[in-house]
């Protein structure tokens, strides 16, 4: 193969923190995907995928029993966040998690006999909506419906988390999710500077999501989560200064900190957010700037695109090993091949298959009511969408790509097969966001803030001269 070499340095360490500029924010605002898949979800469109998936998974009932990852999701949530792009149900009426969970049940048996009702479930998320939304005893149900259909495990390398709002949990129910098998925690926190928790409708103090923390200590449970967002309404750099401080007193184990996507034309509740309130692109750079300096400061290392670990964390090793791994809950460490997603709207992940659960609470019951699969669409990868795909998750998780690596799996002379990509790969490599060679991609520390633009160099189905991705799907990159 043949590249034009950037020089012949060694390849550049990946820095643990960025330096951007408000220029370069500018050009690199555009809608893009996140890729936690690929091809992404808007690619999903393929109702005949889920009789070839279901096809495939009988042919393959003689196979070896491999391990499986299993995803639930709970859409229910008693208020609504303005910020909020989740597939969700508000309601206060509790009678909803009892007619919910009487479809997810069937849901459950009939998924278990289509994958294999003997596989490890070596990875177990519950996230929604809000998991904890349901009282004891529904929780208690669902696992142990699970349970009865799926092979869980009670080893300690499991991975079983619940994505947990601090304003429905007290220590008696994180004593109960103890109890029922979790080992991980991850707390929607967002920001704890209450003026901007009134713009996005999610009041909870600082006190509050202290005392969980603490129980969650005391409780034994392996891992403790954050999520936070940037590019809120309000925030600027002395709010993020005074939310990091509290953050890194309360030392999560893991932190995730997302880019806010505001897209008001397809989320109604956005409409709540005065657009004139939100960091420009620059500013959000800047904050974003100031997590990664801050945490890492602090000692945590940064994981792809937007996840810090403490060191000695899964994920910390599993990016030195190569085996981080990019889903739809973010960054995970590689431990099955296979994703079943069971819910209204969940995404299974199958072989060569994406799945999507139906996505209207509606449409989900009357399929279940009728026996139906409530897969209703999907895609099946070609062997340029696994070339692709290995390429984007090789950035997006290691952060350099190995191009002899994949020149060998996907017997490709890779500078003939992307030879459209070069000229623009040129162009990332002369603002500094990447370096290449005849033997890697690598992003640069600068380059970090915009994985997502890089990324989309070789994702195939953008427009990728001229035209812009659908800024009513995606949000914007930076
Ligand atoms: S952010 Fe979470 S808790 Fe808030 S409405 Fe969305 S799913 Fe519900």
């Amino acid at each position: 193969m043949h590249l034009v070499p950037q020089g012949s340095q060694p390849p550049a360490p990946v820095h643990k923190t960025f330096a951007g500029d408000s220029a370069l924010a500018a050009k690199y605002a555009r809608p893009g995907p996140r890729y936690t898949s690929y091809p992404t979800a808007p690619q999903f469109d393929d109702a005949g995928a889920v009789a070839r998936c279901q096809d495939w998974l009988q042919s393959q009932s003689g196979a070896p029993i491999t391990p499986l990852s299993l995803y639930v999701h709970l859409p229910f949530c008693r208020d609504i966040c303005y910020y909020c792009a989740c597939n969700k149900v508000v309601t206060r009426d509790d009678s909803a998690a009892d007619a919910y969970l009487q479809r997810l049940e069937r849901e459950i048996e009939q998924r278990a006999s289509l994958h294999g009702a003997r596989r490890p479930v070596t990875q177990l998320h519950w996230g929604g909506g809000t998991p904890t939304f349901l009282e004891a005893a529904d929780l208690t149900r669902l696992m142990h419906q699970l349970a009865s259909h799926f092979h869980l495990l009670d080893r300690p390398e499991r991975e079983y988390s619940i994505e947990i709002d601090p304003r429905t949990v007290d220590t008696d129910k994180l004593a109960l999710l103890k109890g029922l098998g979790f080992n991980r925690i991850s707390l929607g926190i967002q920001d704890f500077d209450p003026l901007v928790q009134k713009a996005i409708n999610r009041l909870q103090p600082f006190g509050q999501v202290a005392q969980i923390v603490d129980s969650v200590r005391r409780l034994g449970f392996t891992s403790l989560g954050f999520d936070l967002i940037y590019g809120l309404p309000h925030q600027d750099r002395q709010s993020m200064t005074e939310t990091l401080a509290r953050v890194i007193a309360l030392r999560p184990d893991r932190i995730a900190c997302f880019n806010y996507a505001h897209l008001p034309g397809r989320f109604a509740s956005q409409r709540a957010i005065d657009r004139l309130q939100l960091p420009s692109p620059a500013e959000k750079l800047q904050l974003q700037q100031q997590v990664s300096r801050g945490l890492c400061e602090a000692g945590y290392v940064h994981i792809g695109m937007d996840h810090f670990v403490l060191p000695g964390d899964e994920l910390a090793v599993a990016q030195a090993r190569g085996r981080l791994q990019r889903n739809f809950q973010g960054y995970a460490v590689h431990l099955a091949d296979d994703l079943v997603g069971l819910g209204v709207s969940a995404i299974s992940q199958v072989g060569d298959f994406y799945l999507q659960n139906e996505r209207e609470l509606e449409q989900y019951y009357r399929r279940i009511d009728a026996g139906e699969t409530a897969l209703s669409r999907g895609c099946q990868l070609s062997a340029e969408d696994r070339l692709r795909r290995f390429v984007i998750m090789s950035l997006a998780c290691d952060l350099r790509l190995d191009i002899e690596e994949c020149e060998r799996r996907f017997e490709i002379d890779f500078a003939r097969h992307f030879a459209a990509e070069l000229p623009r790969l040129q162009s990332l490599a002369e603002d500094g966001l990447v370096t290449f060679t005849a033997d890697y991609i690598r992003v640069t520390g600068s380059g970090r803030a915009f994985l997502r633009n890089i990324c989309m160099l070789f994702d195939a189905y953008l427009p990728q001269a001229g035209g812009e991705p659908n800024a009513q799907y995606y949000s914007a990159t930076v």
